[in-house]
């Protein structure tokens, strides 16, 4: 639990880098980030999905899958920047504890 608060930035930044490439959708993301490593659950992907949509970083689009209805989520002009900014956060944080 407080492992996953701790990587909470990581696992919204993967989120908002994959929604950079392409449309996103939860399950696809839970596969992917499990590829990373990082154990989420629906209950955790979904309310992480909803946030970020809510402040503005990510669009939602439904679609009609199989009669189920699958939301797709796509990065929004905020969230590229965001995004950037966090790049630049990152390399910052690697030059001080990786490459130290
Ligand atoms: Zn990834």
């Amino acid at each position: 639990m407080l492992n996953r608060k701790f990587f909470l930035g990581f696992i919204r930044i993967h989120i908002l880098y994959h929604a950079s490439k392409e449309e996103i959708y939860g399950v696809q993301m839970i596969q992917e980030l499990k590829n990373h490593g990082y154990k989420v659950s629906p209950g955790i992907m979904y309310p992480i999905l909803h946030s970020l949509e809510s402040e503005g970083f990510l669009k939602c689009r439904k679609e009609n899958v199989k009669g189920k209805i699958r939301k797709y989520y796509k990065i929004t002009p905020r969230g590229e920047k965001i995004l950037h900014e966090s790049r630049q956060k990152i390399n910052e944080l690697i030059k001080e504890v990786i490459e130290e």
